[in-house]
Formats: structure tokens, C-alpha cells, sequence
């Protein structure tokens, strides 16, 4: 293949278009014709990463396996690419003048004064790059923000700047929406033109218009687009409100996103294209007629975005079950024992959800209590897990006070703790476990048999770790340590065998699942959930 070509996708009118799901549709339409493709995200926010922000500001942090808290857009790129991305996928302000600064402490400039223009922009365009050095096809970067946004400005001026080096090999792909005004029966085009403007102001013509849209876009609003905006008329495309983003690479495809692209790099568009199995996807969720109810048990319901990869995974674990995914958040502030029979009712399955820090946690315990007594199928993942050990040694085992030194700092049975002497030996970023790390599944273990193998890769994101000193009361009560680190021995997945299906996993397997590789873990869950034997 030749050289590494680069699509830029920003976007304008208004945030949340969806440019995260349009770049990754079509990476997955370029990658369906055998190219090799990275996505990538730019964010133009001033903190280092996405580690320290509230779930409330962007959603989840999504975590790479090379152990890099990032946007959640990454794991759309993962569940539409089936690829891993890194901490050079996801790139923030913060980090690129830090990057600078830290240069500049070393003395690199030479004496320079240190500008915007070129350094920061430099900076940015090398971050590009890196990725290119991997012996990509095409790296699709996506421009977080909106135009007109003050702190995107270096960005775009580096877009600019790669363009004039780079003519040949790089592409503008603008995401602008299209409102249709009820009273006049009208889609109207005046905001996409006015951020276009403001894309040539800056010295970027963009070469491909998605327009996102409730209503299907005719000939003339098509035409009239193409000419106030010098695009081609095959280079507008619409971008229609679908019932699932896993419908947007066909619809894409449809509206002829990848040839256009291919098209205007000259590039050959012979290739086949395979997107069968995706299609197999998309076919059974549409047939998928009957439910399956699970509860999510958290602390921000309000707000889906904190458990985004929890709910992918369980939509295509439904899928594969061939079940309608119908998901319940429960606020665990709310759950109380007077309650939580009431609460959960008529679930199928809980999952109890990660989380940091104190609030709410009492209500996962008594949700993880319930979901015990009354052999309700039970996921806990990260603080869930945590939960459900809690639970049991307070009620099983007889440790009454047992909790997590996180939630309980003075607290005498610390079931759960800061690992001192292991500190030394992990990966870490600040006191973070982060990344993957291999886990060891014991022989004849309920999990060993859904994954089907003895060793596996999972990825983590948190502090603190089940106090082996009470490994041994556990297991006499009945709950199995099934999956241990093999070089800590740190225990990471527990399991009550007796039960229909009670499994605790310290890391996050929901960052593994995509939609032609679903996790194992996930598929299990619901095939048990749905099932009334
Ligand atoms: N707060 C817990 C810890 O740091 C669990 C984090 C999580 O849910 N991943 O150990």
C-alpha cells in the first residue's frame, strides 16, 4: 500500500453530532476494503487526560490496554474496529503543552521564544504522525469541540498546516447539522454554511459535508449545500437519526461515504468489500423481538454515558442471545433493604457497576445481598465486585465490619486495600492500576468454562485490591477465587459457584467487547439471564 493518508472529521453547528461514530463508521467501511486503518481523537481540553474528570463532564473514561485513561470515543473506534488503540490515540491540550513546556525546560528550543505557532502546532502534527510510523493505510483524527471554539484553534491551524505539506494525502471531513423548521416544512442549510465560512476563515476547505438529519435530504438541499460550501454535489452526505449506531457504517456506505473518500484521494476503489458479518449483526438486532430486562445498579443513572461500554457489551451480548436489550439504571443512593425487592423486581440480571469514593455504595452491597439470596444472575464489575465480597464476608463469612479501606479509612477487617508491596511491581499512573494484565483462570471454575481457556487479558483501572490475608475465609464460605494475576498473585475474579450465575470481576471486561468479538463474560450473563430453568 502507499503512503499513510489522513482524514480530518471537525465539526460544526452544534456538539454531540456524533463525529466519534461517523469516524468510526468509516474506518470501518475503509478497513471493510482491506485497508489498515487508526482512529484517533484530539481533545481540546486543557487536562492531561480523561483520569481525573467527573463522569459527569464527558462520560466514561475509556481505558487502552497499554493503560491510558482516554475519551470515550476510543472504544467506539475498538467496538467498530476490532482494534486496539493506545495512548497515542487520544491526545488533549493538556498533554500537548505539556509536552512543550517540558521540552522547553530541557532547553530543546534553544533560546526560542516558544509559540503556538509553530510549537504547539508542531507538536500536534507530530502527534499525527506517530501513528502514521505504525504502517497505516489511513489515520482518521477527529477534532474534538466545534469550530468557532476558541481552544480548538490550534488544531485546526495544524489541519491547515498538513495540508499545505501534505496535498495530496489529506482529507477534510466536515460534520455540520441540518434542523428542519416545522413551521416553513423546511431543512435548513444556513448553519452549515455559516460553519463552513468559518472553517475557510481559517484557511481549511472542507472536501466531504456529512450533514446530520431527522429528515431525509432532497436533490435541492444537496445541490444548494455543494455550491454555498465548494463541495462536490457526491461529497454532501447524509447522516440520518438511525435506532442503533451500529447502523451508521451501512448507512454510510449507502450514501457512498468511503468511494467519495477513496475518490478524492485518487485512489483505486476496486476493492471488495466485506461487511457481511456486520450486516449479521445489524440483521439479528432488528429480529431480536423478545427482552431481556437488566438493571444497572450505579451512582450517576441520570447520566448513560458514565457506564457507555457496559451498555454496548450488554446490547450485543443480547444481540448474540438474540434478545431486545431493555436496560434500567437504578440509583444505589435510592436502594435500601426496605426497597431493593421492590426496586429490582422483574429484572432478569443486575450488573453492579464500578465507581469511585463512598456515596452509594451501601445500596450496591444490599443490591449484591439481594441478588445473592435470591439467585438473581449478578455481574460485578470494578466497585461491584468489590460489593459483592463485601457483602458476603459481612453476611456469609461473619467478618460483620468487614469493608474497603477506600470507603472505610479507619475500618479494622480492610477486606479490601492499598497494596503496599505490590505498589513497586505494577503499572501505574499516580496510584492507578491501569492497562491490561494477564489473569490466570482456576481449573474447573465456572469462569475458566465460559472463557474456555486458562489465561486471559483483561483490562483494569483502579486502586484498591482484595486482602489476600482473607482469601482462605472466603473460599470455606463459598465463594472461589477463580481468576488470580499470575505474577501478584492478586485475586481478580470471584465467583459463587452454587448460584445460577454470581460472578465479581475487579477489572473491566466491557473495554474487550466488540461487536464481532463479543465478551464471553458478557454472552454468559445474558444466556443466563434469559434463562428460566
Ligand atoms: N474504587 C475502586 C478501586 O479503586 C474500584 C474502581 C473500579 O470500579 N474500577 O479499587
Amino acid at each position: 500500500m502507499g503512503k499513510t493518508k489522513y482524514i480530518f472529521v471537525t465539526g460544526g453547528v452544534a456538539s454531540s453530532l456524533g463525529k466519534g461514530i461517523v469516524s468510526a463508521s468509516l474506518g470501518k467501511l475503509l478497513q471493510s476494503r482491506g485497508f489498515k486503518v487508526a482512529n484517533q481523537k484530539m481533545d481540546p481540553y486543557l487536562n492531561v487526560n480523561s483520569g481525573m474528570l467527573t463522569p459527569y463532564e464527558h462520560g466514561e473514561s475509556y481505558v487502552t490496554v497499554d493503560g491510558h485513561e482516554a475519551d470515550l470515543d476510543l472504544g467506539h473506534y475498538e467496538r467498530f474496529l476490532d482494534i486496539h488503540t493506545t495512548r497515542n490515540s487520544n491526545v488533549t491540550s493538556g498533554r500537548i503543552y505539556q509536552s512543550v513546556i517540558e521540552k522547553e525546560r530541557r532547553g530543546d528550543f534553544l533560546g526560542k521564544t516558544v509559540q503556538v505557532i509553530p510549537h504547539i502546532t508542531n507538536e500536534i502534527k507530530q502527534t499525527i504522525k506517530r501513528v502514521a510510523s505504525e504502517d497505516y493505510d489511513f489515520i482518521i483524527t477527529e477534532i474534538g469541540g466545534t469550530v468557532g471554539d476558541m481552544e480548538s484553534l490550534p488544531y485546526l491551524e495544524s489541519v491547515r498546516q498538513l495540508r499545505w505539506e501534505l496535498p495530496n494525502d489529506c482529507l477534510n471531513i466536515h460534520l455540520t447539522y441540518v434542523p428542519y423548521v416545522a413551521a416553513a416544512k423546511e431543512l435548513k442549510t444556513k448553519p452549515t454554511q455559516h460553519s463552513v465560512k468559518k472553517l475557510q476563515e481559517l484557511g481549511v476547505q472542507p472536501d466531504i459535508l456529512v450533514l446530520r438529519t431527522e429528515h431525509k435530504l432532497n436533490v435541492d438541499v444537496r445541490k444548494k449545500t455543494a455550491l454555498f460550501c465548494n463541495v462536490r454535489q457526491d461529497a454532501v452526505v447524509e447522516c440520518i437519526d438511525v435506532p442503533s449506531i451500529y447502523e451508521v457504517p451501512l448507512r454510510m456506505r449507502e450514501e457512498g461515504l468511503d468511494l467519495v473518500v477513496l475518490n478524492l484521494l485518487g485512489m483505486p476503489t476496486d476493492q471488495t468489500q466485506d461487511l457481511s458479518k456486520w450486516e449479521n449483526f445489524t440483521t439479528k438486532m432488528k429480529n431480536a423481538t423478545k427482552e431481556v430486562r437488566i438493571g444497572i445498579v450505579g451512582k450517576y443513572v441520570e447520566l448513560p454515558d458514565a457506564y457507555k461500554s457496559i451498555h454496548e457489551s450488554l446490547i450485543q451480548a443480547s444481540t448474540y442471545n438474540d434478545r431486545r436489550l431493555k436496560l434500567s439504571f437504578f440509583q444505589s443512593e435510592k436502594i435500601n433493604k426496605e426497597n431493593v425487592a421492590d426496586k429490582l423486581k422483574g429484572l432478569d440480571g443486575i450488573v453492579v457497576a464500578p465507581g469511585f469514593g463512598q456515596r452509594g455504595v451501601e445500596g450496591k452491597i444490599i443490591a449484591c445481598n439481594y441478588a445473592r439470596e435470591n439467585n438473581l444472575p449478578m455481574f460485578g464489575i470494578g466497585l461491584g465486585m468489590q460489593c459483592a465480597v463485601i457483602e458476603f464476608a459481612r453476611n456469609v463469612v461473619g467478618l460483620k465490619n468487614a469493608d474497603s479501606s477506600e470507603i472505610d479509612t479507619k475500618v479494622e477487617c480492610r477486606l479490601f486495600d492499598l497494596m503496599q508491596e505490590q505498589k513497586s511491581s505494577l503499572k501505574t499512573d499516580g496510584t492507578m492500576r491501569l492497562g491490561a494484565y494477564n489473569c490466570a483462570l482456576k481449573k474447573d471454575s465456572f469462569v475458566r468454562s465460559i472463557y474456555g481457556k486458562e489465561m486471559v487479558s483483561e483490562r483494569h483501572r483502579h486502586r484498591f485490591e482484595l486482602n489476600n490475608k482473607y482469601k482462605e475465609d472466603l473460599e470455606k464460605a463459598g465463594m472461589v477465587c477463580s481468576g488470580v494475576n499470575p505474577e501478584s498473585g492478586l485475586v481478580e475474579i470471584i465467583e459463587i459457584p452454587s448460584l445460577k450465575w454470581f460472578v465479581g470481576v475487579q477489572f473491566h471486561p466491557e473495554y474487550n467487547s466488540t461487536v464481532l468479538n463479543p465478551h464471553p463474560l458478557f454472552l454468559d450473563f445474558v444466556r443466563a439471564s434469559i434463562d428460566k430453568k
